[in-house]
């Protein structure tokens, strides 16, 4: 298949430049002016638009069971979703239960995820600790091309990581080159900040915010930066959404520590006030953690992103219709944590920061995808358009405008954060290894044309 992108702007994170370009098979293979087209090339006018590495959202949870029921995008409707917002690749989490062995559940996520339309790799979560977890973990980086592990520190008598998993799992992600991350909620304050909210009544979702205040956020990503720096290790921390962890971060960073920070469409443009809602139905739907904050957080994740402290965006895209929050609705710690957007990521970014003049559109691809494809070690195959990267593009009408809808949405779960905003600046046209998967309007999503991309360890100081 031979697809040749002409007359638009090819942005990178570097820079931006008029080219066209041609991709044969699944890769680039040519990126310059006037490049002629061969015999049979599908051809996609760019004029007027700009050209961008696909997205990468380096947090997401198709067809996830958690919380006693299973998200409503599977692998195949949320990667077809994502391909609909520009998104090519996405990082998904293998989540083994306490006790459950890692390459165990790491076979049954390769398995459900053969279905997807995109590419896809995994972070795997270390949720216990024992030999066997430290065994599998170098068998996962050896074999498997996993090179980041993720630990929650919150979801108490679930699969919370204490102190000592976070340690050990922290120093075994060294000596095997792969980065560890991180989910910071205190997970003890947050229990117990809940059952004294039930105990006084407070049972609805205007109780979860309040049950998870920024500074149980902060405690943790101090906590996880603190047993990085004592153990020389990077640490990435998921969804960072307040000023305070943020600050923490920033602080790290300036005495030299490798710590990096991503930030969630959701956080960056909605405010806490949505758990206030008269319909429950719409406060549940909004349920996710961290939750979303007041104001002021929003624009502290905006300057992280534009002073280099945050790094990278992401949806936790995560999904449940409102019969499945509705298991709450009289307790809301048994609501479903989770909210989607890996659809809507690009556009509300690139609305909310490229026209306001807070990011250029190089800063632009560098958050949705280069930093990404470095950090998780797929650079320059992901993240770049350049000869022999994979042809994985978007075509991005800055101009174009859309209401975003539920009704329209490809994701499924009838809800979405982001109903009715009106974003400008949209992918017109989706090439995924090759293929030209969304064209205005119209998703061609294949199931099962989705690859594992295995991810190499980062230099190793044991073998
Ligand atoms: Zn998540």
């Amino acid at each position: 298949m031979t697809t040749l992108i002409r007359g638009g702007t090819v942005v990178n994170a570097d820079r931006a430049f008029r080219a066209d370009v041609l991709c044969v098979g699944d890769k680039i293979a040519a990126v310059g002016e006037n490049l002629e087209a061969p015999a049979g090339a599908t051809i996609v006018d760019a004029g007027g638009q700009y050209v961008m590495p696909g997205g990468i959202d380096p947090h997401t949870h198709m067809q996830l069971p958690f919380m006693g029921t299973v998200t409503a995008d599977d692998f195949f409707t949320g990667t077809a979703a994502g391909l609909a917002g520009g998104t090519t690749t996405i990082i998904d989490f293998v989540i083994p239960d306490p006790k459950q062995s890692l390459l165990e559940a790491f076979h049954t996520w390769r398995g459900w995820a053969e279905k997807s339309a995109g590419d896809y790799t995994f972070h795997v979560a270390v949720t216990w600790w024992d030999k066997s977890v430290h065994d599998e973990m170098g068998v996962l980086v050896r074999e498997h091309g996993v090179n980041s592990f993720k630990h929650f520190m919150a979801y108490k008598n679930a699969i919370m990581a204490d102190d000592e998993t976070l340690v050990k799992s922290f120093r075994r992600s060294l000596e095997l080159g792969a980065i560890p991350t991180v989910h910071a909620e205190n997970g003890e304050l947050v229990y117990q900040l809940q059952q004294e909210l039930l105990a006084k009544g407070i049972r609805g979702a205007e109780a979860h915010p309040l049950s998870r205040p920024p500074e149980v956020e902060a405690e943790a990503a101090n906590r996880a930066i603190a047993i990085a720096n004592v153990l020389g290790t990077p640490v990435y921390i998921v969804h960072v959404s307040c000023a305070e962890s943020l600050e923490a971060i920033t602080r790290a960073r300036a005495k030299g520590q490798r710590v990096y920070g991503e930030a969630l469409a959701g956080h960056l443009v909605i405010d806490d006030s949505v758990y206030r809602h008269p319909d429950p139905d719409f406060a549940r739907g909004h349920v996710m953690s961290p939750p979303f904050r007041s104001r002021h957080h929003q624009q502290a994740l905006w300057q992280g992103l534009q002073g280099g402290n945050l790094h990278t965006t992401a949806t936790d895209h995560c999904t449940f219709c409102a019969e499945q929050k509705a298991a709450g609705k009289d307790d809301f710690t048994k609501i479903p944590n989770g909210c989607g957007g890996v659809e809507e990521r690009m556009a509300v970014i690139w609305d909310a920061g490229v026209n306001s003049g807070l990011l250029t559109p190089s800063e632009f691809v560098r958050v949705t995808s280069t930093n990404a494809a470095q950090i998780f070690n797929m650079y320059p195959r992901k993240g770049l358009i350049a000869a022999g990267a994979d042809a994985d593009i978007v075509v991005w009408d800055p101009n174009g405008s859309r209401t975003i809808s539920t009704q329209t949405q490809f994701a499924k779960g009838g809800f979405n954060v982001f109903d009715g905003r009106t974003v400008r600046g949209i992918p017109t046209h989706t090439v995924a290894a090759g293929k030209l998967v969304f064209a205005r309007g119209e998703l061609r999503a294949e199931r099962g044309a989705g690859r594992y991309v295995e991810r190499p360890a980062f230099t190793a100081t044991v073998a």
